[in-house]
Formats: C-alpha cells, structure tokens, sequence
C-alpha cells in the first residue's frame, strides 16, 4: 500500500504524519515506511538541500522542475519500490501532486508539462492513496511565520500569489482525480485532522 500527503507549507502535514503512524501501528500487523520528498534517500537529501539552501535567486524554473523530478526517482528507487515489493505500507510526505502544484502551478511553468516529466520519474508508479490536507495561503503562512519565521526556507518565502496559485493547483488536482485524492479540512485543530486522515485510510483499506 502506497500512501501520499499533500498539502500547502502550513498544513500541517508532517506533523499529522508523525501523531498518525502509532495510530496505524495500532490496526495494522504490516510494517509501515515513512519518508518525505524532497529527499528521503541520500542522493534525494542532497538534492534537496541544493534546492532549498541556495541563497541568490537565480535557479531556473525549470531546472528546479528537474531537480525535483530527479530527487522522487532516486527516493522511489531506493526506498519506495523496495517498501512495497516487501508488501510494506509506504507513507510519504509529499509526492508527485507536490511538483504539480508547485513547479506547475506555483512557478506557472503548467501543470501538464511538469506532470510529463513526472510521468518519466515515476514509471507509472502513483499512490494507491493521497491524502490531501487543505488550508488557505493565509493560514498556512501565518502557521510557519508563528512557528518559525527566522528560519523560512527560500520557498516558503515566496510571494503570497505563489502561494495562491499552489493552492489552487490542489484544489484542481484534486478535482481531477477523484478515485486517488481525497481532501481533509487541515484548518481544524491537529487532533481532529489527524482523526480525519484515519478515517480515511481506513474506510479506503478497512483491513
Ligand atoms: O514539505 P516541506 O516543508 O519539507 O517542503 C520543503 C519546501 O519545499 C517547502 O517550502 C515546499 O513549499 C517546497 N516544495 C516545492 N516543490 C515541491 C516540493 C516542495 O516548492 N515539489
Ligand atoms: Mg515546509
């Protein structure tokens, strides 16, 4: 089983995975993976940080495209497929919808043509489930400039019409794909989102 989270920075996201995984610990005898992109393997953690550390702002859309397209396919080499053929339980914090998203919509270079390089690094290879945590650009930037201001990366950082357009992107992805991506109110209180999430794996894989 291959399941992915998505969601604006703010969302709150990886902190749900975390409270999630003893939860699913709890009704499950399958082992559970849990990884996060950009990175989640040594070549991916590298390009990560060349993505996200560089400080003059002259890295070209598309070559973060790439770049990021390029992290998912070694993260899936070396950690995903090997998850799933041991019939693990894979969760990932951000996948392909991320790119999408952001690169696509985020950096307008089109959702379709940041989606065909995606298609060449994943082979195929999609989430059986995604679950998407939605939260408007105004809350989701008020939550990382409340919890860490002094040390926002270079793409939190960007403008709120950035952000606006990602959101948006998701909201289309989502439309679009129906059977895979299902969307939880992420607003709510940690709590309740992370019980909303349950819900969701468990109504898709109730065994
Ligand atoms: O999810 P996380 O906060 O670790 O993501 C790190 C940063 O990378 C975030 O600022 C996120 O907006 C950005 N990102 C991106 N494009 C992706 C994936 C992540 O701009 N495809
Ligand atoms: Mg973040």
């Amino acid at each position: 089983i291959f399941i992915s989270f998505e969601g604006p920075d703010g969302a709150g996201k990886t902190t749900a995975l975390q409270n999630l995984v003893p939860l699913l610990k709890a009704c499950t005898d399958e082992e559970l993976v849990v990884s996060r992109e950009p990175g989640g393997s040594p070549i991916s953690e590298k390009i990560r940080k060349i993505i996200l550390d560089i400080t003059d702002d002259h890295m070209d859309d598309r070559t973060e495209a790439l770049l990021y397209a390029a992290a998912r396919r070694q993260h899936l080499i070396d950690v995903i497929l090997p998850a799933l053929n041991d019939g693990k339980i894979m969760l990932t914090d951000r996948f392909v919808d991320s790119s999408v998203a952001y690169q696509g919509g985020g950096r307008e270079i089109g959702m379709d043509e940041v989606a065909k390089i995606n298609d060449f690094a994943i082979d195929g290879h999609l989430p059986d489930l995604t679950i998407y945590f939605d939260v408007t650009p105004e809350v989701g930037l008020a939550r990382i400039r409340k919890d860490h201001e002094e040390a926002m990366d270079r793409l939190e950082q960007a403008s709120i019409d950035f952000h606006k357009r990602v959101h948006e992107s998701y909201l289309k992805l989502v439309k679009d794909n129906p059977q895979r991506i299902v969307s939880i109110d992420a607003s709510q209180d940690p709590d309740m989102v992370v019980a909303d999430a349950l819900a969701v794996i468990q109504k898709r894989f109730p065994d």
